[in-house]
């Protein structure tokens, strides 16, 4: 043991094992101030979600939406969940955000079944270390009885990493997850470096290509065969495919000529607020 320290002692170049340098001052300082922001925001209302529309072929088709959490810092602005939630995903305040989102989201469509919309199924991101924990599945329960939404109206999206971590336990989650009709999809799907066979162990449904093959799937034929094989991968295990990050005609006409048929992107929608999506909800026809 003393010999491993003096190895990372002098590795570092000093003399002597210092336990408290100052750069490591100035990440717990960092940390503290970052949990007192984030637990600022909770409490006075900084967070707020927006909406992207996953649609059907066209435009006017609206099949779901996913939830995205946007922040409205009083001093800094708008800052972006990728600014954010990787910091957050090291401790417990992801889980605090995340179930912050789920209340949200359910909230909202208790919102526009009250409003008489037409309702369909929201979609939150988690994280893995929320996904994996023993309170997820009872809040989400318990939320989805206080404001009397059923389970198929939720949709959880992970990404392929989060799958792999602890396989046993993401099985037993997804089976509680079921019972509750809850419809579970994978996010960034092709960018995890990933065995498939998880794919048959876990009960999914949902395979959503990442923006990364959509980008140039127009112009490049090898992100064209990726997608072909993304595409049919889902189809042969009866998952269904949705193709994010959408933002052109001709990546579109691609991605459907490749068998692909819902889509999620600026081409499409932005992510919008609540009161834009309450107005496409009325305006689109009802399929299905
Ligand atoms: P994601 O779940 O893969 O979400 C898709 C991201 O792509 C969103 O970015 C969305 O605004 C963006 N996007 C949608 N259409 C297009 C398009 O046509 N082109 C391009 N370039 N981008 C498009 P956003 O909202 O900045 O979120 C980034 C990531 O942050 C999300 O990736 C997700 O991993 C995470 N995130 C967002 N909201 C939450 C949340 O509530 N909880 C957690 N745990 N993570 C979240
Ligand atoms: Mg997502
Ligand atoms: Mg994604
Ligand atoms: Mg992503």
């Amino acid at each position: 043991q003393a010999d491993i320290a003096m190895y990372w002692a002098k590795e570092k170049g000093r003399d002597n094992a210092q336990f408290f340098t100052p750069e490591m001052s100035n990440i717990v300082t960092k940390k503290f101030g970052f949990e007192k922001e984030i637990n600022d925001a909770l409490a006075s209302e900084q967070f707020s979600l927006v909406f992207q529309p996953k649609v059907f072929m066209e435009k006017e088709n609206i099949l779901g939406l996913e939830a995205l959490i946007r922040w409205n810092h009083p001093t800094k602005g708008l800052i972006p969940p990728a600014d954010f939630i990787p910091m957050a995903e090291e401790s417990n305040l992801i889980s605090r955000i995340d179930e912050w989102v789920i209340d949200q989201a359910l909230l909202q469509q208790k919102a526009w079944r009250d409003q008489g919309l037409r309702i369909v199924p929201i979609a939150v991101n988690l994280s893995g270390r929320h996904l994996v924990s023993d309170s997820l599945v009872p809040y989400i329960s318990q939320k989805l009885i206080a404001y009397g939404i059923d389970g198929c109206l939720l949709e959880i999206e992970i990404t392929e990493g989060v799958l792999l971590q602890d396989i046993q336990r993401c099985i037993e989650v997804m089976a509680e997850l079921k019972e509750l009709d809850i419809r579970i999809s994978v996010d960034d799907f092709g960018t995890g470096y990933s065995s498939l066979s998880y794919l048959k162990r876990l009960p999914l449904d949902i395979l959503k290509i990442d923006q990364s093959f959509v980008e140039e799937c127009d112009r490049h034929i090898e992100d064209a065969k990726i997608c072909e094989t993304i595409i049919h991968l889902a189809r042969s295990l009866e998952l269904v495919i949705v193709a994010e990050g959408v933002e052109t005609a001709p990546q579109a006409d691609m991605l459907k000529s490749l068998g692909c048929e819902i889509f999620q992107g600026y081409y499409f929608h932005n992510p919008m607020i609540s009161a834009d999506i309450a107005k496409l909800l009325i305006a689109d026809h009802v399929i299905g």
